[in-house]
């Protein structure tokens, strides 16, 4: 695979954290890095009992002026920071050319889970997002990518696309790629569902998105743009083959932000830019639901420029993309992950299960009963 560091500090370990989805941004189950000893990690790895809601910290953060509400969330940043026009300019950073991608009989792409990936030169990125769209965070990115004429690609939740059609409308509107990313986003992932549940909840999540971007002319049976990606890249076989199936591609992805860790901008702008400085090109996942992603963007996209990096958008298509395979001795970076995290989840159900017969009047019983049952 591409030598991707897994830490700035050069610890190896990755844990996973689990946070229980909401409306309000759900991350599901999420890569967890160990930055030392992990003397953290196992709270980090604790199931919460309450849902976390993301959006609190992001009002906390930066509460809104009681002034008069704009009518649309993403107005009046939008108008401010719009260019003119992007051709010609080189003052920003452009969007260098397109990739069209077709997944006939299916397309798994991105090393850190799948044994190849779009084939991308030296210096050339492809910028994701995921588990948008949110007012604020998500309001903050477009505008940071309008600013520089950068594209990109989003993974929605079926739910916050529901919520923010107004979110999904300008995306596309200003040229970027939606895709999805499950209606609910489960804290125990597609794996921890039957295969009818999962498929249940990929569908409903394309509907949604459908009909939050294109209204009436949403098409879920076959969605404008057939890409998907896996909460947590907890893929199945069987969910594999269905979507190849349906003619859908699955993105893993090349690198990752670490975003779902609480640090500042200017640390995860180093980190990711350090890894990036390594692998030298590859699609990059971050999560537009993150304050601390959509604050650090703009600079991002700045640093960007300045070492020469080139976007890449992509877009479907008919026709499978020229791919790229990993290196000899490829392993999946996630699959040991998923697992260690789905067997620890179905562990605290069995505990939460045991404390449930000596304490039957609990509430919870229903969720962590179905932890403890993956159908894989
Ligand atoms: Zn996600």
């Amino acid at each position: 695979m591409k030598k991707v560091s897994p830490s700035i500090a050069g610890a190896a370990a990755l844990a996973l954290t689990l946070s229980v989805p909401s409306l309000a941004g759900a991350q599901g189950l999420t890569y967890q890095e160990e930055q030392g000893n992990g003397a953290g990690s196992s709270a980090q790895e604790q199931m919460p009992r309450a849902p976390q809601h993301p959006t609190d910290k992001t009002r906390r953060a930066k509460p809104k002026p009681a002034a008069a509400a704009p009518p649309r969330a993403a107005a009046p940043a939008e108008a401010a920071t719009a260019p003119a026009q992007c051709t010609g300019r080189d003052d920003v950073l452009g969007t260098s050319r397109t990739i069209s991608i077709g997944a006939p009989n299916g397309l798994e792409v991105g090393l850190k889970t799948y044994p190849r990936t779009l084939k991308l030169e030296d210096h050339e990125v492809v910028l994701t997002f995921d588990d948008g769209p949110l007012p604020e965070p998500t309001g903050k990115v477009l505008d940071a990518l309008k600013a520089q004429c950068v594209k990109a690609t989003f993974f929605l939740i079926g739910q916050n696309a529901a919520a923010h059609p107004q979110l999904v409308q300008r995306e596309i509107r200003e040229g970027h790629t939606v895709g999805h990313h499950t209606w609910s986003h489960p804290q125990v992932t597609m794996r921890g569902l039957s295969d009818e549940a999962a498929r249940a909840d990929i569908m409903k999540g394309i509907a949604a998105d459908e009909r939050a971007a294109y209204g009436e002319a949403g098409t879920p049976d076959k969605p404008h743009v057939p890409f998907f990606r896996f909460p947590g890249f907890a893929d199945t076989k069987p969910l594999l083959a269905w979507l190849a199936s349906k003619n859908i591609a699955v993105f893993g992805t090349d690198l990752w932000a670490s975003d779902w860790l609480e640090m500042t901008p200017e640390a995860e702008l180093k980190l990711i830019m350090s890894r990036l400085d390594e692998a030298k090109r590859g699609i990059i996942l971050f999560h537009d639901s993150r304050p601390s992603t959509a604050a650090m963007l703009p600079d991002f996209l700045r640093e960007l420029k300045t070492r020469n990096y080139r976007i890449v958008h992509i877009e479907p298509a008919e026709n499978a993309p020229d791919l790229e395979d990993a290196k000899p001795g490829w392993k999946s970076e996630t699959e040991a992950i998923v697992e260690r995290v789905l067997s620890k989840l179905s562990s605290q159900a069995k505990a939460a299960r045991a404390r449930q017969k000596s304490q039957p009047q609990r509430a919870g019983a229903k969720d962590t009963e179905r932890l403890s049952e993956p159908s894989d």
